[in-house]
């Protein structure tokens, strides 16, 4: 730490250096590097900061300031932030740092540079954890003094009360969590906006751009309704555009800061960008997208018609949320308002209309916040709620990336939410397809027309290999199907009775058996209908001890030191044989049901034995054991080694669930933060063991997939299919990309083949 510098210029600045130079300055290093046009740029490094908190003797004061707090109490919150914030403000910066910045400044231009200034959290950025709005970007900054007093600002954003109550809900140990400054040359914009390089909840590869007059931060705070561009990458081309009414702008206000002023007469309606410019911008996201192997939500402008990258990052958000509401109750079905579907779900509840932050107190767990557009202060009550509606905004701005990440259904844009709903009124959000229904709506109708949707807007890419779909809420299966995948590859049935918020023993132990098999049987059922004639892997139950702990009949659970490493998976059900006959009673009924597409597979298997064990138990059900498909999940490397004997055992398939495989292979319990950085799901040992594993199922001729995360990672997916997997399972919002890099990488193959045989 020592070594690296207060400053780092872009040209020197690589994405590794993300410790340094925060989730913002990495990904600007790496932009420019792979020649995207970002304007100049020096960072004041998180070492810089570092060395302001020791140099100052402020990093003890300020940890001890808010050491037991408790940020659900607002009161306590703001006052120990703002307590933090003044001690940052107050500092005087030590002057080595401060001659460094200036010296910098003078670097960048002899003359007064107007810049930018923006706090980069190391962090922020990083595919989990988006801290949208959190801290601060100073705009339009001209001359030391004022840059000086910006960067300390940034430097305090970090202690803002919003800032550390997002960093305790997200697990952040704040000891830790440093902040850099990005200090860049301010691109007056004429034009700006946001750009998802792949649909942000589909994941297709269309690029969304969305653009308004001005600087971007009317589009990124939502303070206008932008224009909305989708550009079809398969097709190379424009394929849709909505063309807002813009009321305002953002521009520089003088030297310092910027205002927001009224946009007059026919510029309001004016298509802010013409297709040219669409399909450069889509170009250079297409370029950042293939350089990170992830979609990004990239910032940009424009200038005298030069286009400038500004900020890219991952984009944070797809398919963590399933619905929330309150099925079972119906409506009439009206829809009332219209929107931008911007975090998918779809929720029921009542409206709580909320004008200003202050009266977030009477929002309740379970409300839809309606309100003209979310700000990082309402974050504690966007947390609690069911849904959010906001009259403003796009698919970017905060109330969008925030209710994403929470994994809150959002619908922003409606313009007149604030005005048309009632306080109290039951309403049905359904954040995927934008819409607002009257009182409270069954799931399955959206399910489908959002699966409708998404069918008409793509053909599928035909591959060799299978790519296939991870399920693990029926409700998802008709948003799966819609993928076009040729299979689920793993569905997981625990998350079938997590709902249900009783474990199985509590069924057992209060006779209602038959309760549990019904509720598995139509779960199951439901998936198995969305996917008439393709493979359905239905895997037996799989949920350490702790998960069950707080269900009634928890308290019959054991208490684990290592509930990872603990009863679970195929080990418990064999264990537990009353647990296994119900499920499989469930799976007979299907059968029987004619539903010859579904296959079984037993989870954290480690020895043949197991296997051989379960069969043996499915037979005494009264399960034609030989007819049926049963396999294993290779989540345990003594499965790997051993898949020879698994398969003289009888297995018809395999499929790595590499969550747990690299997990036990290097030791790193995959739910801790502290190792995090070691759960490396390409180490060679991992890749080692799947490797061969591969090479084994392809000897028998035995079907050997992935259901882990690692799979729905294209950069994954290409080694896979050279190494010669039959069938990737990937999540639904990832499945387009996984074809698409199947594909590439089979037609690659073969031109390689091709190209061999030729030169012989
Ligand atoms: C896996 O381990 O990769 C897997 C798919 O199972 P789970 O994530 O449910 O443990
Ligand atoms: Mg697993």
């Amino acid at each position: 730490m020592k070594d690296v510098p207060n400053i780092l210029w872009l040209e020197e600045i690589r994405k590794e250096d993300i410790i340094s130079v925060g989730g913002k300055g990495a990904s600007l290093g790496e932009m420019a590097s792979i020649g995207l046009p970002v304007p100049k740029a020096f960072v004041v490094t998180a070492q810089a900061f570092r060395r302001f908190l020791v140099e100052t003797g402020l990093e003890a004061k300020i940890f001890a300031s808010y050491n037991k707090l408790d940020v659900e109490d607002n009161e306590a919150l703001e006052k120990a932030a703002e307590g933090a914030k003044a001690m940052v403000l107050k500092a005087k910066m030590p002057a080595a740092i401060r001659d460094e910045i200036k010296k910098a400044y003078k670097k960048i231009s002899p003359d007064d540079l107007i810049v930018a200034v923006r706090s980069s959290a190391t962090a922020e950025d990083l595919p989990d954890a988006s801290f949208a709005g959190q801290q601060e970007t100073y705009l339009n900054i001209r001359g030391e003094a004022a840059l000086l007093t910006a960067v300390q600002k940034c430097w305090a954003s970090l202690y803002g009360a919003r800032a550390i109550y997002y960093r305790a809900k997200q697990g952040f140990d704040d000891h830790t969590v440093n902040i850099a400054v990005v200090v860049q040359q301010l691109v007056h914009s004429e034009k700006a906006g946001v750009m998802f390089t792949s649909h942000p909840i589909t994941g297709e590869p269309k690029t969304i751009i969305e653009g308004s007059w001005g600087l971007g931060e009317a589009v990124v705070s939502g303070t206008v309704s932008p224009d909305n561009y989708v550009f079809d990458q398969r097709a190379e081309k424009v394929v849709d555009h909505f063309i807002a009414n813009k009321k305002v702008e953002i521009i520089a206000d003088g030297d310092n800061g910027t205002k927001v002023v009224d946009i007059a007469g026919a510029r309001q309606d004016a298509q802010v960008l013409s297709d040219e410019e669409v399909t450069k911008l889509a170009m250079y996201g297409k370029i950042a997208e293939d350089h990170y192997g992830i979609p990004q939500d990239v910032e940009w402008g424009i200038v005298d018609k030069t286009i400038y990258i500004l900020q890219s990052r991952p984009i944070t958000t797809i398919g963590k949320k399933e619905a929330k509401g309150m099925p079972g109750q119906t409506s009439s079905g009206k829809i009332i308002l219209k929107g931008q579907g911007a975090a998918p779900g779809i929720a029921s509840g009542k409206v709580v209309i909320i004008r200003d932050v202050k009266d977030t107190g009477s929002v309740k767990e379970g409300d839809i916040l309606v309100t003209r557009m979310t700000n990082p202060d309402m974050v504690p009550a966007m947390r609690k709620v069911a849904a959010i509606v906001t009259d403003e905004g796009g698919m970017t701005c905060h109330a969008a990336i925030v209710s994403r990440e929470l994994g809150t259904p959002a619908v922003v844009g409606t313009k007149t939410a604030t005005s048309m709903l009632k306080n109290g009124q039951l309403i049905t959000v359904d954040g995927e397809m934008g819409l607002i229904y009257d009182g409270v709506i069954a799931h399955a109708v959206h399910a489908q027309a959002a699966a409708a949707e998404v069918v008409a807007g793509h053909a599928p890419i035909i591959t060799a290999t299978s790519v296939k779909v991870n399920v693990s809420i029926p409700e998802a299966a008709q948003r799966a199907a819609a993928t076009g995948a040729d299979g689920v590859g793993l569905l997981r049935i625990e998350h079938l009775i997590l709902g249900l918020n009783k474990t199985p023993g509590w069924f057992i132990a209060n006779k209602k058996e038959e309760d549990f098999v019904l509720e598995l049987h139509d779960g199951i059922k439901t998936v198995l209908d969305a996917f008439p004639g393709k493979p359905v892997w239905v895997r037996t139950l799989d949920a350490p001890t702790d998960e069950f702990r707080n269900m009634m009949g928890g308290e019959n659970e054991p208490h684990e030191h290592n509930p990872m490493l603990g009863w679970r998976g195929i080990r418990r059900d064999i264990q537990s044989p009353d647990q296994f006959r119900l499920q499989v009673e469930s799976f007979k009924r299907l059968w029987k049901e004619g539903y010859e597409n579904l296959g079984i597979m037993f989870p954290m298997v480690s020895h043949p034995d197991q296997f051989i064990r379960a069969k043996e138990m499915m037979r005494e059900a009264g399960v034609d054991v030989e007819k049926v498909t049963l396999g294993i999940m290779i989540e345990i490397p003594s499965s790997a080694i051993m898949i020879e004997d698994f398969i003289r055992a009888g297995i018809k398939f395999a499929s790595f669930g590499t969550n747990d495989l690299i997990q036990y292979t290097l030791a790193i319990d995959r739910n801790n933060e502290n190792v995090a950085d070691m759960y490396e799901p390409q180490h060679p040992a991992v890749l080692s063991l799947i490797h061969d594993a591969i090479q084994m199922c392809r000897a028998y001729d035995i079907e050997c997939s992935i259901c882990g995360q690692a799979g729905s990672d294209p950069k994954m997916a290409v080694w896979l299919v050279e190494h010669g997997i039959s069938s990737i399972s990937a999540n639904i919002d990832a499945i387009a990309k996984i074809r698409e890099a199947v594909a590439r990488t089979e037609k690659r193959i073969i031109l390689e083949a091709a190209r061999t045989k030729d030169a012989e």
